[in-house]
């Protein structure tokens, strides 16, 4: 809730109160490459989930605001449990990662008992705890393509990924049916449409996107890759949410980039204002707890995947 004070402020005001209220309360402030731009300027740095939470343990501050949603905030707990880690907005949450509930992993992992169970990032912390290992969009080839031969794949939560994920490594996977709705909103005809209408642009997508669009791009990446691809490019159709889009666009003024559509707006991503950060972080609310067994279980989870890619 925001004070009405708050409320008349200019995006200026905004930002030279969130700026001093950092340097006070000597807080890193992250963003995700959806945010807002006005929210992108005031952060330390702006990245992917897990960028986010591993500059976090590059730094000494005791202080952490996460411009995101929630499951990114407690994966930057994770790794670093000594901090306080704030979430900038109280119900920004992730439609994908709460769409399925832990009973239904529990009963797959009884049907296999001896399979991996490879989780996405953008998962709850129970998932990930119940999981053998973690991924991300950008390494999820190379981690199910480094598991074990023989070995039975559960992939959670998001359908779309795991069979990017199978596609590229070769082997076969169990596969979860959770969505990102803001990604698999998108069809085929629509991406067919816009490859006749740009013949020159590279198409660059995330792959939450459905499997058939993935097989006709010239990239399929993390948002941190696609901003490295279209420093590369200068014709690219941006396959993502609208917050990379329009980070890439102010960035690159020079460049012809499309969004694949309009409609890829995620409502938790674009929930934190510069209103709601200068609140939350005067207030110090929104803090992320966990509970121990679970953070334990979870961070494993990541660390296994950080030895098996080397990063
Ligand atoms: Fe979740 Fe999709 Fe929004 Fe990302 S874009 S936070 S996966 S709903």
């Amino acid at each position: 809730m925001l004070t009405s004070n708050q409320d008349r402020l200019s995006n200026t005001e905004l930002k030279q109160s969130v700026l001093s209220l950092k340097k006070k309360k000597n807080c890193l402030i992250l963003a995700h490459n959806y945010q807002a731009l006005e929210v992108q300027e005031i952060a330390d740095l702006v990245g992917d989930s897990l960028e986010m939470a591993k500059y976090a343990c590059t730094t000494d501050h005791p202080l952490v605001m996460l411009c995101g949603i929630r499951l990114m905030a407690e994966t930057v707990k994770m790794l670093n449990p000594e901090k306080k880690v704030l979430l900038s907005h109280e119900t920004a949450r992730c439609p994908l990662a709460e769409m399925k509930k832990i009973d239904e992993l529990l009963e797959l992992k009884e049907r296999y008992p001896q399979a991996e169970v490879v989780c996405y990032v953008n998962a709850t912390s129970d998932l990930k705890a119940e999981s053998t290992i973690s991924c991300t969009s950008g390494n999820v080839g190379e981690v199910i393509s480094k598991l074990p031969a023989g070995k039975e794949i559960i992939f959670i939560p998001d359908r779309n990924l795991g069979s990017w994920g199978a596609m590229v490594s070769g082997r076969s996977v169990i596969m979860w049916d959770g969505y990102c709705p803001v990604h698999d909103q998108i069809t085929l005809g629509q991406v067919k449409d816009l490859k006749m209408k740009y013949p020159r642009h590279k198409l660059a997508v995330h792959p939450e996107c459905k499997p058939e669009i993935c097989k006709i791009a010239d990239y399929v990446c993390s948002t941190s890759q696609m901003i490295s691809y279209t420093q590369e490019n200068d014709r690219v159709i941006i396959g993502t949410e609208i917050g990379l889009y329009r980070q890439l666009a102010a960035k690159y003024p020079e460049k012809d980039l499309v969004p694949m559509s309009e409609q890829m707006i995620c409502a938790n991503m674009q929930k934190t204002t510069l209103a709601e950060v200068a609140k939350t972080l005067a207030d110090e609310e929104n803090e992320i707890t966990l509970d121990q067994d679970i953070m334990i279980r979870a961070k494993a989870s990541l660390e296994r995947m950080f030895r098996l890619t080397g990063n």
